[in-house]
């Protein structure tokens, strides 16, 4: 059964994390490469899995060039919205400008997709996150780690695969060494 848990409230025993990353400026792969490395050096964040990189098409805006993704999966103390804070401060790191336009080029996007098995209800941050399910580069990377994984109030994450549009998804060859 999912449970409501509130932004603020850290956790007593650290939790697993999942995190989607995407990037498609000044190098994607390399971005990934050195999100990765800052999830790592973390001290709240236990980096424990990650997937390949998948390449894909852009979503929204088609005047961009074509995106790098990946999942992690961390273990964690910080709060749902502390979490958040950290995510956003290494896009910010890596030169991430948000200039408004919706799904437009980045350097660098962090997305928190679960929290334990939890739903967060925040006007800043919504839990687990509603492109999951949507897109086959949230979904596939997300399954290849993490393939009996159940998504709070949706059932199981493979159940979708099947359906969820592909957006041109290509897994790459090569991958990075955490
Ligand atoms: P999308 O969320 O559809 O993938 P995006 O990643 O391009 O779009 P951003 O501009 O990066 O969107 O983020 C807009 C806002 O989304 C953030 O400021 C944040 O407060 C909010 N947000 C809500 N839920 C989440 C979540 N699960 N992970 C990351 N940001 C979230
Ligand atoms: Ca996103
Ligand atoms: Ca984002």
């Amino acid at each position: 059964m999912a449970v409501e848990w509130p932004a603020l409230q850290a956790p007593e025993n650290p939790v697993s994390a999942f995190i989607a990353l995407g990037a498609n400026l000044q190098n994607p792969a390399q971005q990934l490469h050195d999100a990765l490395i800052a999830i790592q050096g973390h001290p709240d964040l236990d980096l424990k899995r990650q997937s390949s990189l998948y390449g894909s098409d852009p979503m929204g805006p088609a005047d961009q060039p074509a995106y790098i993704n990946a999942v992690c999966m961390v273990l964690t103390c910080l709060s749902p919205l502390a979490l958040l804070d950290t995510l956003q401060a290494m896009e910010s790191a890596q030169g991430r400008v948000r200039d408004g336009q919706r799904w437009g080029p980045r350097t660098l996007d962090l997305d928190l997709l679960l929290y334990a098995d939890h739903l967060v209800d925040h006007p800043r941050l919504c839990v687990p996150h509603p492109g999951i399910t949507q897109r086959s580069f949230v979904l596939l990377p997300l399954l290849e780690i993490a393939p009996e994984i159940s998504l709070p109030g949706l059932g199981l994450a493979s159940d979708y695969q099947a359906t969820v549009p592909m957006l041109g998804l290509s897994k790459m060859e090569f991958g990075f060494e955490a």
